[in-house]
């Protein structure tokens, strides 16, 4: 076995906790109809293919996509599209937290609140992965 593929495993099991929650949120959207695919790694769950036909609800939920762990999931086929490199610098960062993370990103978030910056868009994980994946736009140079 080489070594890189104990070194994924680790991380596997590391985030694993994470991942766990993931999977159960993951089942959830294929209860409600929604799909599961496995790409590089990486359990992917929509709930619907477009933003047009996935509802007022699932349209309105203040976010696109959420990562746990291992496990992305997604209100549309078409918002991971968009998203999925963002999401895949959260999963690095899984790998690298463990279950930290649970704490770590909240605390990231605390701390800015505290400093009277914006919790989810100062939030250093967030700013690494808008980052990492060449996300700009005005927001990032008002801060
Ligand atoms: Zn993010």
């Amino acid at each position: 076995v080489r070594a890189s593929r104990i070194t994924q495993l680790a991380k596997i099991i590391w985030a694993g906790p994470c991942s766990a929650v993931g999977l159960v949120l993951a089942g959830l959207v294929l209860t409600l109809g929604g799909r599961i695919r496995f790409a590089s790694g990486i359990l992917e769950a929509t709930y619907r293919e477009r933003k047009a036909t996935c509802g007022s609800v699932a349209r309105g939920l203040p976010f696109r996509a959420i990562t746990f762990g291992h496990v992305v999931i997604a209100v549309t086929a078409q918002d991971l599209d968009g998203c999925r490199t963002h999401e895949l610098v959260h999963v690095r960062q899984y790998e690298r937290w463990g279950l930290l993370f649970f704490l770590a990103y909240p605390l990231s978030s605390l701390l800015q609140l505290l400093r009277g910056r914006r919790p989810y868009w100062d939030n250093r994980f967030e700013v690494e992965a808008r980052q990492r994946c060449g996300e700009t736009g005005a927001d990032a140079r008002d801060a």
